[in-house]
């Protein structure tokens, strides 16, 4: 079979298999399965596809028409123009997320000590500390999304401290951050299984669910956040593109001040930003 003639059986055997937008998976599993860019192999689309790029092939289209997400088949992704490698334990890192990630880096960050909450693939904690110099600190309850994220750093080459627990309590000590940030599990628990089954099916459960109204972990999160955030500290969520309001009210409930909803590119409201309020010293007076 020629490049040519595979390209279109991909293609076809992925949209018969439902896979929206069946050429870029074609693209991306040919890239991987040859080892060369696309527009190599755009050049020699009459020659022979070899035994051992077919054969792989054939596993990645496999595990595709079962909707498995082509980062989980490929064993990695790109985020924020770093690699990062993925599996079943962690979410996928999404591009939305970026948008996380450009917000944080408008200001000077570098040496700033960071708090990752739910770290997951470690993406948003591997891309501060090195595109912006950060001293991050990152924790997930899930141990296989901790090996990801372990692994990530390692292969961007940057030192993040990381902790085994649920949310602050993974923590080793009561230490003060100038940054905490989280793009927490927020999907409506019903909503889940409305979803894509690349997501409903194959990402982790514990990844989504942010139980009845999504907003559960935003809650605990900020809740806590004085303990852990240094006095105009900042705090910023990946949020759900109809959590604004909700999670900009519990911000402002809270003691936060300079409370910004920021849309991503698909002008959906994807991430909100605060900062703790300055405490003022409480004048005691003695009217008796
Ligand atoms: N922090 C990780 C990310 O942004 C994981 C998020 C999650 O599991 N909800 O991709």
């Amino acid at each position: 079979m020629t490049y040519q003639e595979i390209i279109k059986k991909i293609t076809d055997e992925l949209k018969t298999a439902g896979v929206p937008d069946p050429e870029t998976d074609a693209r991306f599993f040919l890239e991987e399965a040859a080892g060369t860019d696309y527009s190599h192999l755009l050049m020699q689309l009459r020659d022979e596809v070899p035994d051992e790029v077919s054969a792989s092939l054939e596993k990645y289209i496999e595990a595709r028409k079962h909707r498995i997400p082509l980062q989980q088949i490929l064993g990695f992704t790109e985020f924020m123009g770093l690699k990062f490698y993925v599996n079943e334990h962690v979410l996928c890192p999404r591009q939305d997320t970026e948008v996380l990630i450009e917000q944080i880096l408008k200001n000077d960050i570098g040496g700033s000590r960071v708090l990752d909450l739910c770290t997951g693939s470690g993406c948003i904690a591997v891309s501060l500390a090195k595109l912006g110099g950060a001293d991050v600190t990152a924790t997930d309850i899930s141990e296989e999304a901790l090996t990801v994220a372990a692994r990530n750093a390692q292969e961007n080459e940057v030192d993040v401290h990381f902790f085994r627990g649920d949310l602050y309590d993974a923590l080793p000590s009561d230490e003060k951050y100038d940054i905490i940030v989280s793009n927490p599990p927020y999907i409506r628990t019903q909503v889940i299984d409305t979803l894509a089954p690349e997501v409903r099916d194959h990402e982790p459960r514990i990844a989504l669910d942010g139980d009845a109204d999504g907003l559960a972990f935003y809650r605990r999160i900020i809740n806590d956040a004085g303990t852990y955030l240094n006095e105009g500290g900042r705090l910023y969520f990946e949020i759900g593109f109809d959590q604004g309001k909700a999670v900009s009210e519990l911000l402002r409930n809270n003691a936060y001040e300079d409370i910004h909803v920021i849309k991503d590119y698909s002008h959906n409201d994807r991430v909100v930003a605060a900062k703790r309020r300055a405490v003022v010293a409480q004048v005691m007076t003695n009217d008796t």
